[in-house]
């Protein structure tokens, strides 16, 4: 029997990675879970699953979590420092799905354990970049990709060397806008933004993937995890969601990973790697699907591609800046603060006004992330 914590139990993701337990009935032992606010949801998830620790974040919520698993022999904490304790305990794999880059000072704890994390919250590794990067490498972690794109990427690396990778292309759904005009987008709101034609996700990320600073992301996402050069990374949009990316290599081979738009798919491959597992997924289709097709990103409704490529670009602390930016904006936009087409006119303001230098530490990179999101709100409560 393995182990697994599942940070961001509560979400899309972590609902996704507790089904695959579910079917695997014996194959896996739970020793923390975690939740922001959720304790009722987190309760319920901890004694179905005889999780070791129940862990909500917003220490508010803490009588309430007590009081659910009073009993229960689940054992239940609180508040950030809970949430780093309950990421360091032992287990084979930890799963990082927090939203946000409030993600990240727990995945880093996970990595400094040196054990395996499936990487799920993107954000943290976009603001965090090389200081993730060489902590994992230091404390000799592994990182396993959970994003759709970028574990069909590890997957079409392995066996491969990466010197003889010609171009890594992310594909991208193009989310719900990818066919609307740009005064169709002015008008755009956050329930139209959130319904996602081909995946069930949190909000956060599917208005994300409406504006495209999802791929935007992912693109800095991939420049850490592949690191093959920023200009070998493309970005194509394939509105079926069935080629989750490819690699090309130098001899003209392109090898891609297909499989149904269910997260299932690549979380499954990372709690097993370097095996497989089961899952309950519905088989891939093609002869159903009959078309695939693909198209480049238009950038000029789209900036969300092109500012986080300068922000790569940049380094340094551009890439923190633009995910606290776009965290900001993504949750003015949310809350009817501001029109849908202000989300990138936003962040673009923020990566002008603010250059900071380059973060060194976890420390240096949640300073950075709060100097951003001050600078975020400034603007936009005097826009
Ligand atoms: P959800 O919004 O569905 O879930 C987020 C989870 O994080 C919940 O458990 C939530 O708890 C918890 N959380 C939120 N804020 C905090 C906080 N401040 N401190 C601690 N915990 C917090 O998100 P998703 O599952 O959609 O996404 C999770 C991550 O995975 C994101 O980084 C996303 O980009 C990435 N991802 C998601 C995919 C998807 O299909 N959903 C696909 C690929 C990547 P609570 O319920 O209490 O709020």
């Amino acid at each position: 029997m393995r182990t697994l914590s599942v940070l961001g139990a509560t979400g899309s993701v972590g609902a996704s990675t507790l089904d695959l337990v579910r079917h695997q009935a014996g194959a896996w032992r739970i020793v923390a879970l975690t939740a922001h606010s959720n304790a009722a949801d987190l309760a319920r998830l901890a004694v179905e699953f005889s999780a070791e620790i129940a862990v909500v974040a917003d220490e508010s919520r803490l009588s309430t979590l007590r009081e659910a698993l009073a009993g229960t022999g689940v054992e239940a904490a609180g508040g950030p420092a809970a949430l780093i304790e309950a990421a360091t305990r032992p287990a084979d794999v930890t799963l990082a799905a927090i939203v946000g880059c409030a993600g990240l000072a727990p995945t880093m704890a996970a990595i400094e354990r040196g054990g395996t994390v499936a990487l799920a919250n993107k954000e943290a590794l976009v603001s965090a970049g090389e200081v993730m990067m060489a902590t994992v490498a230091r404390h000799h972690a592994t990182l396993l990709p959970v994003d759709s794109e970028h574990n069909a990427i590890f997957q079409c690396l392995q066996g491969n060397d990466p010197a003889h990778v010609r171009s890594i292309t992310l594909t991208a759904s193009g989310g719900p806008f990818r066919d609307w005009s740009w005064d169709q987008l002015c008008a755009a709101t956050p329930a139209q933004a959130i319904r996602h034609p081909n995946w069930d996700m949190g909000a956060k990320i599917s208005v994300d993937s409406a504006t495209m600073f999802n791929k935007g992301l992912e693109l800095i996402e991939a420049h850490h995890l592949f690191p093959v050069g920023l200009d070998k990374l493309r970005i194509l949009v394939h509105p079926q969601s069935i080629v989750h990316s490819m690699v090309e290599y130098r001899d003209g081979s392109t090898l891609a990973q297909l499989g149904p738009s269910d997260m299932r798919v690549p979380i499954a491959s990372a709690l097993a790697w370097p095996a497989r597992m089961d899952t309950p997924c519905e088989p891939l289709d093609l002869a159903a699907i009959g078309e695939l097709t693909f198209r480049k990103p238009d950038e000029l409704r789209f900036p969300a591609t092109r500012l986080a490529r300068e922000a790569a670009h940049a380094g340094g602390g551009m890439p923190t800046v633009l995910n606290a930016a776009n965290e900001i904006a993504v949750a003015a936009f949310l809350d009817g603060q501001i029109p849908f087409t202000r989300i990138a006119a936003r962040v673009e303001s923020v990566l002008n006004a603010y250059a900071p230098p380059p973060p060194a530490s976890l420390s240096d990179v949640l300073a950075v992330d709060a100097e951003a999101r001050a600078k975020a709100r400034l603007l936009m409560e005097t826009a």
